[in-house]
């Protein structure tokens, strides 16, 4: 490091109130990792803020110095991983969730993730749909446009935002909601991390007294009938019905799995259920949560991408089926998420934009996890061969959260043509040296 960068270091060192780490630093190896195995990250420095003040002295070092600035959240991300020689602003310790239940609203802590949240709201019976596993960054998936497990029943989570505190790339502190920056909260509905670092989020939530779960485990025989008689089964419920259709790996073949998640009591989930319970099946688990069955534990390798399907005809469900099959093990899973709901319905709040997957009726997500970097090529091939496997029946627009870098194009079609023009030229007024690019990158134009 030359010596203005040294003395830079050193009085950045001195005057953050978090942590620094650079390579070679004790606990350098520790900050730098995150939950999958196969993403090696080596920051330049590391920021781990402990507030505010914190971002805004960790933006004005990294400008100083030009260097490129990635955001670290819940570290579950699978985009713009290469961060080498970047400045990582590490928010973990800005987890701090206030619930305000009269206000039915929380402010969310720009680190948080959805375990945070979902500690601080359940007590009052008040929840959001964010990510579907406790690690996901509550920021990281909600300014991306993700889905959560409730989208069925209150919409899609980026609908929920109703104002976000950003530091932008001049360090300045800006508010943005529909009446401050009301563009600028716009493009925070998808937009991700391309325009600042947000320092705190504050969210809707919803009245959830009562939320019934059920997961019926079968052989792999009996996939194919399990996957149509959930999709019968969500088809034909209420919106406040949702859940996955999955397969996992491990075992001598793949286990299906059927989970239904019902915002609503215990009786009128067993009725609703009763076709997926009425197919012979190994185990029925009961539980007013759902069991993390969904995604595998972190700390394997692991690769991910998603297709959004405009409806699941019978031929689409033998395709599916099918491709379970070469999943690698131990960990690995294809799921099959139901949209429509109130995802459908949902014209995206007064600020946002309605993502082009939110009127898609399905996403196939694979999800591979696995354990010896010898199998790397071929565990990203049957993420690849599962994605093509059922494009006769996709379409193009898909959730930027479920897909790593997989080209412009791609990040053309999960932000919609018209709507990334015009998050290109918010681009150019908030960040014109793309200095935020760790991301589905959007261009300045
Ligand atoms: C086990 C698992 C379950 C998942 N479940 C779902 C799901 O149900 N629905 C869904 O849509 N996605 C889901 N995802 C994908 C997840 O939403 C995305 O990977 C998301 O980007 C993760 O955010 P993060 O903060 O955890 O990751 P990070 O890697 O920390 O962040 C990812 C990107 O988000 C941006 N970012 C994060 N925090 C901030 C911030 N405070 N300010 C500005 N930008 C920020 C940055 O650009 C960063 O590069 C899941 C992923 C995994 C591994």
């Amino acid at each position: 490091m030359a010596s203005k960068a040294h003395t830079a270091l050193a009085a950045f060192r001195a005057e953050l109130a978090g942590e620094v780490f650079a390579p070679g630093d004790p606990g350098y190896d520790d900050a730098r990792a995150v939950p999958n195995a196969r993403t090696d990250r080596r920051p330049a420095v590391i920021a781990r803020c402990a507030h505010v003040t914190d971002v805004v002295r960790a933006v004005r070092f990294a400008r100083e110095l030009d260097l490129h600035i990635a955001v670290r959240g819940g570290g579950l991300g699978l985009a713009g991983t290469e961060v080498d020689g970047a400045l990582e602003v590490d928010l973990r310790r800005m987890c701090e969730v206030t619930v305000d239940p009269a206000a039915e609203a929380a402010r969310v802590g720009g680190g948080a993730t959805v375990g945070h949240l979902d500690r601080a709201t359940l007590p009052y019976g008040l929840a959001a749909t964010v990510g579907r596993a406790p690690g996901v960054g509550v920021a990281g998936c909600v300014l991306g446009g993700g889905t959560g497990p409730l989208d069925r029943a209150v919409g899609p989570a980026a609908d929920h935002l109703i104002g976000v505190e950003l530091v932008t790339a001049d360090a300045e502190r800006v508010h943005a909601n529909a009446d401050e920056n009301p563009e600028l909260f716009r493009a925070l509905h998808g937009g991700g991390g391309n325009f600042g670092i947000a320092t705190a989020l504050t969210l809707t939530l919803h009245e959830l007294p009562r939320l019934a779960a059920v997961t019926v485990l079968y052989r792999p025989e009996s996939g194919p009938a399990a996957v149509r008689a959930f999709r019968e089964v969500v088809g034909a419920g209420p919106d406040e019905a949702g859940g996955a259709a999955l397969y996992l790996s491990g075992g001598p073949a793949p286990r299906c799995a059927a989970l239904v998640t019902y915002a609503g009591g215990e009786e009128e989930l067993r009725a609703l259920a009763g076709p997926l319970t009425a197919l012979p099946h190994e185990a029925e688990v009961r539980g007013a949560r759902a069991p993390g069955l969904l995604y595998p534990p972190g700390g394997m390798r692991a690769h991910w991408s998603a297709r959004c399907l405009t409806g699941l005809p019978d031929a689409a469900v033998e395709a599916v089926c099918a491709l379970a099959a070469d999943l690698p093990a131990p960990g690995s899973r294809l799921l099959l998420l139901p949209l429509g709901g109130a995802v459908a319905a949902g014209a995206a709040g007064a600020a946002g934009h309605p993502l082009p997957y939110q009127r898609a009726a399905w996403i196939v997500h694979p999800f591979a996890c696995w354990a010896d970097p010898a199998d790397d090529e071929r565990a990203l091939a049957r993420v690849r061969d599962a994605c093509a496997g059922v494009r006769p029946w996709s379409t193009d627009a898909v959730p930027l959260t479920l897909i790593g870098d997989e080209g412009p194009e791609r990040v053309r079609a999960g932000l919609g043509e018209g709507n990334l023009l015009r998050l290109e030229k918010l681009k150019r007024r908030y960040d014109p040296d793309n200095v935020f690019r760790f991301n589905h990158n959007i261009r300045p134009l």
